[in-house]
């Protein structure tokens, strides 16, 4: 099996002005394909040649001798979530049952946004904040550094956001915060 690079859910320049046409080009498609590329060398020929993307991580992630393969898998399946965790005109509150789940495991979406955002700003160096389904079923704000991903930790991923310096230095240079607020002003898609 071959892993390819997957569609974007809309055009390259569909999330201006918050994220540039610029920034997708390198981030997508140079970034996110590397990922995916180095991932098809290193899996040739051995026993996740033809695994899952979501098997390879859980096979590999704590297994040092595996640690390439484990960081590329990651990162491509965190980019993949990370396109589908946007959308052109979204930073909408969500509805139904997971705004009652965030208010019940929150107090409000508003509390939900500042842990969310302290999460994305207080990483140290590249990583990813996401909002995850816990083990336990409540919802929770966590950050994970580099090519970890929550699926490697039995935790179920509902949103996420990029931040690595690749992600916003484009369109934002130095700063973060800016960047996490026009995601979750303008761009999160739950
Ligand atoms: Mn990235």
């Amino acid at each position: 099996m071959t892993f390819e690079l997957p569609e974007l859910p809309y055009a390259k320049d569909a999330l201006e002005p918050y994220i540039s046409e610029n920034t997708m080009e390198f981030h997508y498609g140079k970034h996110h394909k590397a990922y995916v590329d180095n991932l098809n060398n290193l899996v040739k020929d051995t026993e996740f040649e033809n695994m899952s993307l979501e098997d390879i991580i859980k096979a590999t992630v704590g297994r040092p001798e595996f640690t390439g393969i484990f960081n590329n898998a990651a990162q491509a399946w965190n980019h993949a979530f990370f396109w589908n965790s946007m959308v052109p005109d979204g930073g909408q509150e969500p509805k139904g049952e997971l705004k009652d789940r965030i208010e019940r495991d929150f107090g409000s979406y508003d509390k939900f946004k500042e842990d969310f955002k302290n999460a994305a700003v207080s990483q140290f160096g590249s990583g990813w904040a996401w909002l995850v389904e816990g083990k336990d079923g409540k919802l929770q704000v966590i950050k994970t550094s580099n090519a970890d991903t929550p699926l490697a930790h039995g935790l179920t991923p509902i949103v996420t956001c990029d931040v690595w310096e690749h992600a916003y230095y484009l369109d934002y240079q130095n700063r973060r915060a800016d960047f996490v607020s026009a995601f979750l002003d303008h761009l999160v898609k739950f």
